[in-house]
């Protein structure tokens, strides 16, 4: 068994399907949860996610091999800091976060320095829902994770939380702290801050109503995401500002020259866009399907 005792610190969607996958794999003995909402908890355990609960996060850690911390990215530092002293020293520390510079500094600050066991992930895999009840086994199946790990990570650290990911049917992958923030805001911040905008400038029209009533298919798939958490997401824009920042200025740029495009009525370079868009997203789909990617 890979995991003698794992404590979860934030049992919603990221945190209870790992518990999901890793019971399910038989890697692990026990599992304690942590968080605020007693309801939530006592939801975990009626699923079988968790087999107890406590809402100190210093008793939940104590005597755990691996900790798992998967709460919002602005409660990190708050976490780690409430681990201070309680945890083994041997123990293995990760997380799901979805930037991983705020994590690392969190890390930092709550717990004093880096530990060597201490292994920054974020699996790249989601929906739109929270809470435990959203949880299931498969979420990790076929999905990557990046795991991030920092100057003081030893390798045997890092290779225990792979172990971790590939039980779950993940395929893990490593890069650097900044890298990673770079890539996902592009793949995954900048996309939901379209949905965001979207959604929000249609719903302060005056004829939202109208608008709403007559929005087709493709609106709901694009706009999916637009019904994520708003709590995390302001996490993770605040966690991740400057590249995010980057890349809104460079799409917004982009935007205007789109916007100049259409109001001179030049047909023919939004067809040049629209085509090297289109063969762009075309090429990755094909090898996104091949590879069996995540979307
Ligand atoms: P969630 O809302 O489903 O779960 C978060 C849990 O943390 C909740 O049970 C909440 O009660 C608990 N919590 C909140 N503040 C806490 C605190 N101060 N102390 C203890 N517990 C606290 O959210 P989620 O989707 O599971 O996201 C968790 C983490 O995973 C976030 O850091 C997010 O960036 C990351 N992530 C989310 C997705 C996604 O698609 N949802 C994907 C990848 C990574």
């Amino acid at each position: 068994m890979l995991i003698s005792r794992l404590a979860v610190i934030g049992v919603g969607l990221i945190g209870g399907s790992l518990a999901r996958a890793l019971r399910h794999a038989g890697e692990v003995g026990e599992i304690v949860g942590c968080g605020r909402s007693r309801e939530n908890l006592d939801r975990a355990l009626q699923l079988g996610v968790i087999d107890r609960y406590t809402h100190d996060i210093g008793d939940a850690v104590s005597g755990a091999d691996m900790v798992f911390l998967a709460v919002p990215l602005g409660a990190m530092e708050s976490a780690f800091h409430a681990m201070r002293g309680h945890i083994d020293q041997a123990a293995l520390i990760t997380d799901g976060g979805s930037a991983k510079a705020s994590v690392v500094e969190a890390c930092r600050a709550g717990l004093g320095s880096l530990p060597s066991g201490f292994v920054p992930g974020h699996p790249i895999a989601g929906t739109e829902k929270s809470g435990v009840e959203a949880s299931f086994k498969e979420l990790y199946r076929d999905r990557r994770v990046i795991l991030t790990p920092t100057a003081a990570t030893t390798a045997e650290a890092l290779e225990s939380v792979e172990s971790m990911w590939r039980c779950c049917g993940a395929e893990v992958t490593c890069m650097s702290v900044d890298h990673h923030d770079e890539v996902l805001a592009a793949t995954s911040h900048l996309p939901h801050m379209l949905a965001f905008g979207l959604v929000d400038t249609l719903a302060r029209m005056d004829e939202n109503d109208e608008i709403f009533r007559y929005a087709a298919g493709g609106f709901r798939d694009f706009t999916r995401i637009a019904s994520s958490n708003p709590v995390m997401w302001r996490d993770i824009c605040v966690a991740n500002k400057e590249a995010l920042g980057t890349m809104m200025d460079c799409y917004i740029k982009d935007m205007e020259v789109l916007a100049g495009t259409i109001k001179r009525g030049d047909g023919e370079r939004l067809l040049e866009v629209f085509s090297r868009a289109k063969a762009a997203r075309d090429r990755y789909i094909e090898t996104a399907s091949e590879q069996d990617s995540p979307e």
